[in-house]
């Protein structure tokens, strides 16, 4: 093999191990509506996020309610399958988009108390996370909860502090 093509390979090798390493956050959210799934989320993204160039949800997991996704069940489409990035939070946190996991919980918290079911797989999810990207606790917030962010999410009902708690 000729010199001048090891360069390319290398970077590529570098630069695959790079992206797929690069997560340091995990950002909470909540759907604000009582039903959901991929298809459902699929549909409110596109019709919100028009723009993005990745037709794909702008979370990396969702964690279904009973209601149109079982209760605990988790799901992704392909924006986690490439580890792309997601336009979950606004544009003060670019590095929560960038290198933060987006876990949506199908449910409105503001309204309703999580399932104990489906919190229980929230944080089985959260720590496997966690431990596979070597994530601390001080990088795991909800929505609302993060420094720039102005919004309800995940719900005044989500229990916060229990859920920091649980996944140290
Ligand atoms: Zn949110």
């Amino acid at each position: 093999m000729r010199k001048r093509y090891l360069i390319p390979i290398i970077f590529t090798i570098l630069f695959s191990y790079w992206w797929t390493h690069r997560w340091k956050y995990i950002v909470i959210h909540h759907s604000a509506g009582g039903y959901g799934n991929i298809e459902f989320l699929q549909k409110v993204h596109r019709e919100r996020q028009g723009k993005d160039p990745i037709d794909a949800i702008p979370y990396h997991y969702i964690v279904g309610n009973g209601n149109g996704l079982g209760i605990g069940v988790v799901k992704s489409d392909f924006r986690q399958g490439w580890n792309l990035w997601g336009m979950h939070v606004s544009k003060n946190n670019v590095d929560r988009n960038f290198r933060g996991l987006g876990i949506c919980l199908i449910g409105n918290f503001e309204q309703k108390h999580i399932a104990e079911k489906q919190y229980v797989a929230l944080v089985k999810l959260t720590k496997e996370l966690m431990k596979k990207h070597n994530i601390p606790v001080a990088n795991v917030s909800g929505h609302g909860y993060t420094k720039g962010e102005s919004t309800k999410c995940p719900g005044k009902h989500f229990p916060m502090q229990r859920f920091l708690q649980d996944i140290r």
